[in-house]
């Protein structure tokens, strides 16, 4: 089997464990980077194209700064990911408020920064008019439903809370139309960490047949079409990464056919990718606390699934390097877990890897999207510290590790001693 790379040295990793405790996430800003000017670069042809890096896969300021600096706005979906955003220096239209069962406060928020709103469902169109006014642009996701297969993560879109109908659409753009709202935009998003490029293409067509629909109906312009996130990364290594010059030639044959030949250009396309542009960019870095034997075996880690959950939540895949055994046989079996009292809290089940011992560290790969960002605090597990490996070889730190202090500073101890029990 292909061996996944490191993007460090041993001797490098050597110098900065020395300074940093296990376990902790790091990031490769060059990878970051050079992955970020590809994705843009793919989609170039189309003037106006813009990727809003969805924050919830890494809302860290550090990471939303070096994309913001590559051309990139922000996706958030909550009142901290706005805010995280306007703290960035993100604001405005750089900002696409995607959000669902939206509370009106982060409508008003969104709204005070100049956000472009996405709405989930046509009654946030009176929901929003009543707690925070209606903005002159206005974008709407639709959920094809029975006319379009899901996969794993997100689940058929029939069965799934996002979105219009197709006549919830018709009927919610002319609301909005009457309403005076002169500036329209679509979204869509039906699959997550898809790796096939024709689904894009297919999803993309889907959207611009639509606008044209749309367009004709209610006589209004449609300004741009967010394809949202998605795109896939080759977790396992033997997956191959998408194509994405192929994809957007398969998407800018579709627009020329569909948008300009319809007379509807120039139409921008926007995404609202996370996983793509820094999943494979990420790693969790542990060590090995424990190696026990009983029915099967076990090797017990310093990270567990309060750093990462992703294997326990859907049982995915995430390759694992035992840094400086690259090279012995993989040919001992083993879970891999983490200290949750929950037997879900492995990395990996029936994993072969090179025989190992206490003390072992131990690279978790493709942790740079929803990994440190699904972390919580069951069974009073601290969240690890995040690291910036920058492209001169330093490494800085852009998040300090949870301390027994921050968990407990939600709690009371002084009313604690005259509270009776
Ligand atoms: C989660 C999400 C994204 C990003 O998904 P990725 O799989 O990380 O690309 C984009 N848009 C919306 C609305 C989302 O919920």
């Amino acid at each position: 089997m292909p061996e996944k790379q490191l993007p460090f040295t041993h001797k490098q990793l050597s110098a900065i464990l020395e300074k940093y405790p296990t376990p902790f996430h790091l990031y490769d800003e060059k990878a970051i980077r050079k992955n970020a000017r590809a994705f843009a670069k793919a989609f170039s042809w189309n003037r106006g194209f813009k990727e809003f890096f969805a924050v919830k896969a890494c809302p860290n300021p550090y990471i939303m700064k070096i994309l913001h600096t590559e051309g990139f706005g922000a996706d958030c979906s909550s009142m901290a990911e706005l805010l995280l955003a306007q703290k960035t220096g993100i604001t405005g239209e750089e900002i696409m408020f995607s959000s669902n069962d939206t509370p009106a406060a982060e409508f008003v928020q969104a709204r005070k920064l100049k956000a472009t709103i996405n709405l989930d469902d046509i009654t946030h169109i009176d929901f929003l008019e009543k707690h925070a006014g209606l903005p002159d642009l206005i974008c709407c996701r639709y959920n094809p439903g029975p006319l379009k297969k899901g996969n794993v993560i997100i689940g058929h879109p029939e069965e799934a809370k996002y979105g219009f109908t197709r006549e919830q659409l018709f009927e919610g753009y002319r609301i909005c139309r009457d309403k005076g709202i002169r500036r329209f935009g679509i979204h869509t998003m039906v699959a997550s960490n898809e790796l096939d490029p024709d689904y894009f293409v297919e999803t993309a067509e889907i959207l611009f047949h639509l606008i044209v629909e749309l367009s004709h109906a209610l006589n209004i312009r449609f300004e741009f079409a967010n394809l949202s996130g998605g795109f896939g990364i080759p977790y396992r290594p033997e997956q191959k990464a998408i194509d994405l010059k192929a994809m957007t030639r398969g998407i800018r044959e579709k627009y020329e056919k569909i948008i300009t030949a319809g007379g509807l250009a120039p139409l921008k396309i926007f995404t609202e990718s996370g996983r793509f542009i820094t999943g494979p960019h990420g790693y969790l870095v542990s060590k090995v606390l424990h190696i026990k034997d009983t029915y099967k075996k076990f090797a017990g880690l310093d990270a567990s699934m309060a750093h990462l959950m992703r294997p326990a939540l859907y049982g995915a895949y995430h390759h694992i390097t035992v840094v400086g055994k690259e090279s012995r046989p993989h040919d001992v079996m083993y879970d891999v877990t983490g200290s949750l009292c929950e037997n879900n809290d492995k990395f990996a089940i029936d994993r072969m890897l090179p025989r190992l011992a206490p003390g072992d560290t131990v690279v978790i790969h493709d942790a740079g999207a929803h990994g440190h960002s699904m972390g919580f605090n069951y069974n009073g597990k601290l969240r690890s510290a995040e690291l910036l490996l920058r492209e001169d070889g330093s490494v800085v730190q852009i998040r300090r590790a949870e301390t027994v202090k921050d968990y407990f500073v939600t709690l009371d101890f002084k009313g604690l001693k005259k509270f009776e029990g």
